[in-house]
């Protein structure tokens, strides 16, 4: 069963194939198996997926079905579930059991999907490797002496190892899709706004973006259906009319123009690399699409624009943790600062901190002209460069990652290596487009992905686009040795 679609497995459980307590039962059983290796999951919720999976084949008789009914979901542990802990990867939060659900969530859930448990993920989502979390490093099921990428690790590796056959991420700065191309599934990150932040424990708001990640577009887009839409209870959902995903999968995509962005095939790009992306879009051209060559002359200023806004955002959402009102809290403190400062101080990892104590000096008096003023106006000028490109293009395409899934431990002395990983995938972020990520080969046995950007609001186009690109190749369907073909 593991082997299937979530899109399958959808048609499986409404031909009555199997019930869907067989289905999370077989979930459940490769979780117990693997998982002891992989690392992906911090908390598995058995129990509740069961009772969830009885009342789900209940519906399945009885024909009141939604999206998603009988289906296992895992979700990142950054999402707020009633009576569970989420953790956010964090120490912090590790004796922290949600009091409500997050949106997002509760909508899937609502469409009837069976919740497997919280998955792995970067501290507070900030990493690119998923070693920052509490709960240890995940393995990449691809090669286990390497990463899975970050911050959406577990999420990622649990899906490339099919120990889910689906799962939820959060991506601020490429954390959907580069942890996607790493682990060769599919991974969209939708445009800010479209789908509801709240319950989800804020990185960055100006840039966090719950998304699906799927082993196909065509599992990413029934996902994003049920994901999408208003939420009055978050003031930056915006209040626009949900597409229909599938059904923009079955459109016509000759005649599209694809833009190719320069500065996403730099000199110094991996020539394996930038290779598997050109024949990806080759077989685009194939299908009946244009290929133009664009600019985006001010994205090379991304990921340091990125590092003073993301770390300032941060600093200020995660003054809330400070060992009263909820998290860790210190043994036998002498006197309120020293409670603040020691429940802090052993609460947070080092990334964590490094990037409170950056984004706090950004803030501060003095300097606040000198960065943040200065980062918020290159944000604009790269969202300018890609409003001037949507006018020539329908899509942009290029390499999600620079390189493929590197070894644990490589880049952790040296985070400014680790922060180049999202050179590609941070500009979508500042800018508030969707763009996801599908894989399209491997080197040395390591997938790669590319991503596919889109204008405001057409993630059924890159859906599509993708989808398009999947039916006639394979690299989505290969499993690693480790799980998946088992
Ligand atoms: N790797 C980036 C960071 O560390 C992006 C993370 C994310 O998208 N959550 O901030």
């Amino acid at each position: 069963m593991h082997t299937k679609t979530l899109t399958e497995l959808k048609a499986g459980l409404a031909n009555g194939d199997f019930s869907s307590r067989e289905l999370t039962e077989h979930f459940l059983a490769r979780i117990k198996q693997f998982d002891g290796e992989l690392n992906s999951f911090v908390t598995v919720t058995e129990q509740q997926a069961l009772a969830q999976a009885d009342a789900a084949d209940q519906a399945i008789a009885a024909g009141q079905t939604g999206l998603l009914t009988g289906l296992p979901i895992a979700h990142k542990d950054i999402f707020c579930t009633e009576g569970v802990r989420t953790s956010c990867g964090s120490k912090m939060l590790d004796s922290f059991i949600a009091p409500y659900t997050a949106t997002v969530v509760n909508k899937m859930a609502s469409e009837g999907a069976v919740m497997l448990g919280k998955t792995n993920m970067d501290e507070f989502a900030m990493g690119s490797s998923n070693e920052t979390s509490y709960y240890g490093p995940v393995k990449n099921p691809w090669d286990l002496e390497r990463v899975p990428g970050g911050s959406s690790g577990g999420a990622a590796a649990c899906l490339g190892a099919r120990l889910a056959p689906a799962a939820t991420g959060t991506d601020t700065g490429g954390s959907i899709r580069q942890p996607a191309a790493l682990n060769n599934i599919t991974g969209l990150k939708p445009t800010y706004g479209r789908v509801s932040r709240w319950g989800m424990i804020a990185f960055a708001s100006s840039l966090d973006q719950a998304g699906p990640m799927g082993q196909s577009a065509e599992d990413c887009a029934l996902m994003l259906q049920a994901m999408a839409g208003h939420d009055h209870r978050d003031s930056t959902s915006l209040n626009q009319k949900v597409d229909d995903y599938l059904g923009a999968l079955k459109e016509d995509i000759s005649g599209l123009t694809i833009g190719i962005p320069e500065e996403f095939f730099p000199d110094t790009l991996d020539g394996a690399i930038a290779d598997n992306s050109r024949a990806a879009i080759r077989e685009l051209e194939k299908l009946g699409a244009k290929v133009v060559s664009v600019s985006l002359p001010s994205i090379k200023l991304s990921v340091p624009a990125y590092y003073v806004i993301a770390p300032a955002e941060a600093s200020s959402n995660l003054s809330r943790f400070d060992g009263v009102r909820f998290g860790h809290r210190c043994d036998d403190p002498k006197d309120l600062e020293d409670l603040y400062k020691r429940s802090r101080s052993e609460g947070f990892g080092d990334e964590v901190k490094r990037r409170i104590l950056v984004g706090t000096y950004a803030l501060s008096a003095g300097y606040y002209d000198a960065y943040y003023r200065r980062a918020q106006q290159v944000r604009r000028l790269i969202r300018d460069d890609f409003a001037r490109a949507f006018e020539k293009v329908d899509v942009l395409m290029g390499p999600t990652a620079p390189e493929t899934a590197f070894k644990l431990g490589a880049k952790k002395d040296d985070p400014v290596s680790m922060y180049m990983a999202d050179v590609f995938t941070i500009g979508v972020n500042l800018a508030g487009l969707p763009a996801l990520s599908m894989p399209t080969g491997f080197i040395n046995g390591l997938p790669t992905g590319t991503q596919v950007i889109g204008n405001y609001f057409r993630e059924g186009q890159i859906l599509n686009v993708a989808h398009k690109y999947q039916q006639v190749t394979d690299w989505h369907r290969q499993l690693p040795t480790f799980g998946g073909e088992q």
